[in-house]
Formats: structure tokens, C-alpha cells, sequence
């Protein structure tokens, strides 16, 4: 379309008096600017974007005390929406980048060692950037096109990645307007909820004088199949978004129910038997409508054993989900891919593209073995996503939704397998190193051995360690507490003082004893964290203990 004359004269800078709203500036925002120096500003505020904000915070790592939270939110306070345009674009990107990214976190910095968010690469930015200019709507074929033909194929290449199925099938499923092998969602916590609501939706299948639990709810379901209560069985470590799943889907949230684990942090195999049998025996009206394995816990990185877990699904007829949010891309590498082994025969599985996809927030996935089984969620309506259409919206929880699709297929093609494998195996190796270095310092407890790229560990000095191998229950009990509280304090200075930054959370690390353990954690995925850095980590770290824990009683 070509634009009035009158849009297009003049250029995007104005003086402070041209801050007004009008329709001739309103046209030039929306219009592709034709003069040279407007187009050239355009180029130099995306390179501020790309260099200036990369360069924003090598110095703070964590959140730091020269702008305490009450101080921030104090200049954050305004409701008001003004009336006329305040500021333009440059001063909008000069105000995010020295104003408001000094006060983010820099969770590229390979200090940045406590969270599952981490540097992405460069190029990412640029896909991301795509898919804003392009602005598809992959909730429908109209408004996407190819782009939701793209996402079907790049859905069957994770699908076999997790699956591993031949040729056949691909060929037979991949552009398949009936089948879907997997959906995109925002993230883990609507993955795993699209997994459990096609998990429900499969439990109560229509009967005589019932539709099915989609349209008839849940208490016409429970009378139909003669069921007083679901469950999901899932171990302690399962992450919350589970709970949330359950109480989305109308099961209440302590229809999650914990299974212990054992010494290594694994789904115990024994108790997870005798919780099935235990709830069989109890009543033939609670239905076991799922049990979750995870491949990648948040908190300790640890894998459940999957193949058995499926096996034990398989026996009793329970769907079988396995949330691989963190640990999934883990099958990209050749030489780490065992360590998920058995996820392939999982009805569902979830993965994080924002996380080990190395992908811009935000972005989850979730695989069907059976490419129909999303059909029990599928919602039709009469001005799009019709029956027999490509429509992507059909059988998804989100409706509009953003062509994530186009920045994981570019980050596959540019990275490869290998490339993939470089990051993931780094992780993996490094994260083994590091258990070493925390075993070979007296002052320092390694509490879960790293299976991928995440371990705990937590400050106890050498003496505490030898107190609490004699201790009585009751003493012990007192000395754990008093290093919980030194852990805790030593996570928050570490933070504090803006260098480096893990986190910590709460196991039940104590064997048997059932205490409650602060653990610093640690999660190892930029590949520019070395060895030597974790090493200054925890020099920072012994440096703080030495020089101001006293005061907690150490
Ligand atoms: C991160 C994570 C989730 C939740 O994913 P979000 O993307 O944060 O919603 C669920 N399960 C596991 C194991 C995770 O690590």
C-alpha cells in the first residue's frame, strides 16, 4: 500500500513540543520510514538495543543494596496514563537501557550461577526480533500460514527427539491435519497443565447420558465412572505448577500426592508401588489419573527412574507424564542422552524452550506419544479453527499466541545436535567438576551429587561436620538449624555484595533423620562458567562465612 505524501514527510525526531498525539503521527509510526536519516536512527536504536543492553550491567550480578526494593518500588508508584505522548522512542530505549536495566538482574553473567534463566545467544535476538516484525498468529491458518506449517515440523523433530519413532511415522503425522504431536505453550507450568487436562480428559471418556468431562464437568464425570477422587502421583520434588494443574482441572491441589525419594534423590521405585497399591486396595473409587516422572528436577537436577516408572504405568493403565521442563534438550546429546532413558515411552513430555533450548522467555513445549491423543482437548469454533483445518488453536490452552516455533527451528539449524550437545555436555562436566572442588574443601558439603547440571551443596564448617556425625537426634536437629540460618545468611550477603549469585532452597537431605537442610544451589548452563569461576564462588562465599558469620553462632 503506498502511504499519503503527507505521512510520510517530516522525520521521526521531534522536539519536545512535538509530543502530541495526532493522525499524521500517528501514520508514521505504522509506516516503513523512506528517508535515509530516519531509517539510519531506526539501525542505531537497534544496535543500542543489541550492544547497549548487552553491555548494561557487567558489574551487578545480583540484586544490589544501592537501590533497595522499597526504593524502587517508591519510583514506580504512578497510576496515572498520561494523556499526550511523554517521551519518544529514543528517549523510551535511552531510558530503559541507563535507567531501568542497571536495576535488572544480569542473568547473562556466568557469576549468574542460581537459576534455570542464564545468557542466550545473540542470535536469538535476532529470531525474536522476526517474530515481532512478522507478527503471526499461529492460533489460526489465516493469520499464519505457512508459519503454522513450520511449527507442525518443528513439533515432529523435538517429537522425535523425545521418540524416536521411524521414518514412517514421521512421514505419516507430520503435516497431518488430524494428528498433533505436541503443542507450544508459554511454558513449563501450561505444558504440564496441558498434559494432565488431555490426562483427565482420557480418564472419564463419554458414557450413556454423559457427554464427557469437558462439557458435563467434573461431578457429572465422577457419577458417570463411579469415582470419588483422582490423584497424581508425583515425587517431592515435583515442581508446584503440578499443584497449580491439579487445582486448575478441578482435582484440588492435595490430589498431588508426594512420594518419597531415595538416597539419590530419585522417586523411591518400592514406595511409589506401594502408594498404587496402597490407594487400589484403599478404594476402587479413586482413580489414579497420572503419575509424573521427572527428568530434570528444579531443585536438584536429578532424573527418576523413567523406565521403570513407565513400566509401572503401563502394568496398572496410568497415564505416565514426564516433565523434562529442564532436562529434556539433554537428549540432543549423544554422549548424555541415556541419562533420560525411558522417556520414550512416556505418553506425555514437557520442555522448556526458554530453558535448555536456550531460548528467549517465553517458551514450553508438550509431546504426545499417541499424535490423537490431544484430540480430548480440542475446541472448534465457527470462525476459525473449523474442523479438518490446520488451525494450531484447535487443541491448544492458549488462544493468539506468538511463532515461537520460527526461533527454535532457526536455533536447531544454527546449533545443530552438536552445537546443542556442546552446552549441555559443558554443563554436565562442569557441574561434576565443581562437585569435586566443593568435596576437596574441608568447610564445604556437597548434598546432591549433579546428574545434569544442577547440585546443592551447603557452608558447614569442618568441626560442625564432625560434631553432627556423633550428635543424638535432638542435637543434631540443633546444629542443622544453626547452619541452615549461616546458609541462609550466606546467600543473601553473596547477593548482596552484587559479584556472583546462587540460590538456596530447603531439602530434606538428612537420611532418615527427616531434618530440614539449606542448601545453596547452583545450575550450570552459560558456557562461560568455568571451573575457576565457581572456584572464586566459593572463595567469596568462604570469605563471607569466615569474615561475618560468627555472628550467626559459627
Ligand atoms: C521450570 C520448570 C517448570 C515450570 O516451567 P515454567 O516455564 O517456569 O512455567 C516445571 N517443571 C520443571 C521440572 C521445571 O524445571
Amino acid at each position: 500500500m503506498k502511504s499519503s505524501p503527507k505521512a510520510t514527510s517530516g522525520t521521526l525526531h521531534h522536539g519536545k513540543k512535538d509530543l502530541v498525539a495526532d493522525w499524521e503521527r500517528l501514520f508514521k509510526v505504522f509506516i516503513r520510514p523512506e528517508e535515509d536519516a530516519c531509517r539510519e536512527t531506526l539501525i542505531k536504536y537497534m544496535e543500542q538495543i543489541l550492544f547497549g543492553l548487552n553491555d548494561f550491567l557487567k558489574k551487578h550480578v545480583g540484586i544490589t543494596e544501592s537501590a533497595s526494593l522499597k526504593d524502587l518500588a517508591s519510583r514506580f508508584a504512578g497510576t496515572v496514563i498520561n494523556d499526550e505522548p511523554v517521551t519518544k522512542l529514543s528517549d523510551v530505549i535511552t531510558c530503559l537501557i541507563n535507567d531501568l536495566a542497571p536495576h535488572a538482574v544480569n542473568v547473562a553473567s556466568p557469576y549468574f550461577v542460581g537459576h534455570m534463566t542464564s545468557a542466550i545467544p545473540f542470535f536469538m535476538v535476532h529470531l525474536k526480533t522476526i517474530v515481532s516484525a512478522l507478527n503471526q498468529n499461529v492460533v489460526k491458518l489465516e493469520t499464519s500460514k505457512v508459519v503454522s506449517i513450520l511449527e507442525k515440523q518443528v513439533i515432529a523433530k523435538i517429537h522425535r527427539m523425545v521418540y524416536a519413532k521411524s521414518d514412517a511415522f514421521y512421514l505419516e503425522h507430520v503435516q497431518n491435519t488430524d494428528s498433533s504431536l505436541g503443542v507450544f505453550t508459554e511454558g513449563g507450568t501450561t505444558a504440564n497443565l496441558t498434559a494432565l487436562w488431555v490426562a483427565r480428559n482420557s480418564a472419564f471418556p463419554p458414557k450413556a447420558e454423559f457427554v464427557g468431562i469437558e462439557a458435563d464437568g467434573l461431578s457429572a464425570a465422577f457419577r458417570a465412572h463411579d469415582i470419588d477422587q483422582c490423584v497424581i502421583l508425583v515425587s517431592r520434588l515435583g515442581h508446584y505448577s503440578l499443584k497449580k494443574a491439579a487445582g486448575i482441572l478441578g482435582l484440588g491441589n492435595n490430589a498431588v500426592v508426594p512420594i518419597d525419594t531415595d538416597a539419590d534423590f530419585r522417586i523411591d521405585i518400592t514406595a511409589l508401588k506401594k502408594a498404587i497399591s496402597g490407594i487400589r486396595e484403599k478404594s476402587p473409587k479413586i482413580h489414579i489419573m497420572a503419575v509424573v516422572g521427572i527428568a530434570g528436577a528444579t531443585e536438584t537436577g536429578t532424573v527418576d527412574p523413567l523406565a521403570e516408572m513407565a513400566d509401572i504405568c503401563k502394568t496398572y493403565g496410568i497415564h505416565f507424564h514426564v516433565d523434562a521442563a529442564w532436562g529434556g534438550p539433554t537428549l540432543l546429546s549423544a554422549k548424555n542422552r541415556h541419562l533420560l532413558s525411558g522417556i520414550e515411552n512416556a505418553d506425555s513430555v514437557t520442555i522448556d524452550g526458554h530453558k535448555q533450548f536456550y531460548m528467549p522467555m517465553s517458551c514450553g513445549m508438550v509431546y504426545f506419544n499417541d499424535p490423537r491423543h490431544l484430540d480430548v482437548i480440542a475446541y472448534y469454533s465457527h470462525y476459525v479453527n473449523r474442523r479438518g483445518s490446520v488451525d494450531l488453536g484447535i487443541k491448544s490452552l492458549s488462544g493468539s499466541r506468538e511463532a515461537n516455533s520460527l526461533i527454535l527451528d532457526g536455533a536447531l539449524k544454527i546449533m545443530g545436535k552438536k552445537g546443542y550437545s556442546l552446552l549441555i555436555d559443558h554443563g554436565i562436566e562442569t557441574a561434576a567438576l565443581f562437585a569435586a572442588e566443593i568435596e576437596k574443601r574441608p568447610d564445604f558439603q556437597l548434598v546432591t551429587r549433579p546428574v545434569l547440571n544442577i547440585l546443592t551443596y551447603r557452608y558447614c564448617p569442618e568441626h560442625l561436620q564432625k560434631q553432627l556425625a556423633a550428635a543424638s537426634s535432638d542435637e543434631r536437629k540443633k546444629i542443622n538449624k544453626r547452619i541452615n540460618g549461616a546458609n541462609l545468611n550466606l546467600q543473601r550477603l553473596q547477593r548482596e555484595a552484587g559479584k556472583s549469585f546462587v540460590s538456596r532452597t530447603t531439602l530434606r537431605a538428612d537420611h532418615g533423620h527427616e531434618d530440614d537442610i539449606v542448601v545453596l544451589r547452583c545450575v550450570i548452563m552459560n558456557p562461560m562458567t568455568t571451573i575457576s569461576i565457581l572456584g572464586d564462588i566459593l572463595d567469596e562465599q568462604e570469605e563471607i562465612a569466615k569474615k561475618r558469620l560468627p555472628v550467626c553462632g559459627l
